[in-house]
């Protein structure tokens, strides 16, 4: 059924790593490797059709190929690349998200989720002069040395929470602690008063599967990093534009220090960005002491995918995320009753338009109860959906993603398939 892939990758596996260039792309036996893509579909080298909750983990909320977007990236295309200047294209993106995002006055736009977490975290400690950050066990923030203890996504698919090759005092100013544990965290403040530069959340986080935070969690965390001058992060690279026009932040009511974007904001180029008060923001290079410079960061074409891509966002406006959840809410449904039909040990979270099915019969709220799913039976059940054309992210600790391109036919499909994948393992 894959055999032009299972030829790919054993060529592909002798030249990268895994034969992938991101771990999370890995998956047993072998992964398939992908020819074009269209709306909600993928197809692969061996004319198979995947329906595709996986979206490259997130950016695609338009589906793939979306015409408007491709449309702007080919008009630009014959203008030029990269510049090396400023432009009026990066002036009108940062003039868009500071509008939907109050509490970014001033951003900086770089080339990755990665970068603008890292970048953020440096500029937390400049301005604080203070060394110490905290972050929460199952988040990820990208793969850079400061962030990667007990992360979450593909570190923790792949067995290395805490990455090697990163030296121990390059993280002994990290204090991990667990999510959803309000407690933990002021008790942590307490013990190192003065000291904590920030504290950085996925506001729901989307890299340990999907995980909610609970009533009065996040608005907690606010009250108490505020009192002792340490700035939140909020690291909205998923849940940006996703959970909302004015992600997680708008959702909660919560106005953060500095956040970071990525993934939706560049239409599936590489863009992000990350920004907030001014006060903080004008200490960065040229203005201020704490540097940060990048030869591609707001290439013109990254910004007019991302830009077309937020335009017809905020055209679809309520509407838009409203018919997103609703769709979310279909497969939700139908995923519930078909678990409970079978009487099998699982349970699904939600918010918007993501979900995750947990392969386990207790309720999964932090890192620790997410680990304790059995990951053999989510293996099965990615694989079978896969077999009956339904792509999900293959991993437990992932979260799967619907775009506007899914239709009513799509998800009735999915859920037909569904239905057999959980009778493989039921
Ligand atoms: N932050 C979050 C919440 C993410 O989910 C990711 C990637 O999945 C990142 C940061 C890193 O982004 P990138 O892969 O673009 O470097």
């Amino acid at each position: 059924m894959r055999k032009n892939s299972k030829k790919l990758y054993e060529k592909a596996k002798n030249l990268m790593p895994g034969g992938v260039n991101s771990p999370v792309r890995a998956f047993s036996p072998f992964p398939f490797f992908t020819l074009k893509a269209e709306g909600s579909k993928l197809y692969d080298v061996d004319n198979n059709y995947y329906i595709d909750y996986c979206l490259a983990y997130g950016p695609l909320i338009l589906g793939h190929a979306n015409q408007r977007v491709m449309e702007s990236i080919q008009n630009q295309l014959s203008k030029g690349v990269i510049y090396g200047t400023p432009t009026e294209l990066e002036i009108t993106i940062a003039e868009t998200i500071s509008r939907l995002y109050k509490s970014m006055d001033k951003l900086r736009l770089v080339n990755s989720g990665t970068e603008a977490t890292m970048h953020a975290i440096r500029v937390a400690r400049g301005f604080t002069k203070r060394d110490k950050i905290i972050k929460f066990e199952g988040c990820y923030h990208g793969a850079h040395d400061y962030v990667l203890v007990k992360a979450g996504s593909g570190a923790t698919t792949f067995g290395a929470p805490n990455s090697l090759g990163i030296p121990a005092d390059t993280t002994k100013n990290t204090i991990v602690l667990p999510y959803n544990d309000i407690e933990s965290l002021s008790g942590e403040i307490n013990k190192n008063k003065g000291k904590i530069a920030a504290v950085i959340i996925e506001p729901v986080i989307g890299n340990a599967g999907l995980i909610l935070p609970e009533s009065g969690y996040l608005q907690e965390v606010r009250k108490i990093t505020e009192e002792d001058g340490i700035l939140l992060i909020f690291d909205e690279v998923i849940t940006g534009f996703r959970l909302g026009l004015g992600g997680a932040q708008k959702t909660f009511g919560i106005s953060p220090d500095l956040t970071t974007l990525g993934k939706i904001m560049g239409g599936g180029l590489p863009l992000a960005c990350y920004g907030g008060r001014k006060e903080i923001m004008d200490n960065i290079s040229p203005l201020g002491k704490i540097y940060q410079a990048s030869t591609l960061s707001g290439n013109p074409i990254s910004v007019t995918a991302g830009l077309t891509t937020i335009k017809i966002l905020i055209q679809g406006g309520d509407s838009l995320y409203k018919r997103l959840r609703e769709q979310c809410l279909k497969i939700v449904k139908g995923l519930k009753n078909l678990i409970e039909d079978k009487k099998i040990s699982a349970q699904v979270n939600s918010i918007a338009s993501m979900y995750q099915i947990f392969m386990t019969d207790k309720i999964v709220d932090n890192y620790e109860s997410a680990q304790l799913c059995d990951r053999d039976k989510f293996g099965a059940y990615q694989l079978e959906l896969l077999n009956n054309n339904i792509f999900i992210p293959p991993s437990q600790f992932e979260t799967c993603f619907l775009s506007i391109a899914h239709s009513d036919d799509d998800i009735q499909s999915t859920i037909e398939a569904m239905d057999v994948a959980l009778n493989k393992i039921s």
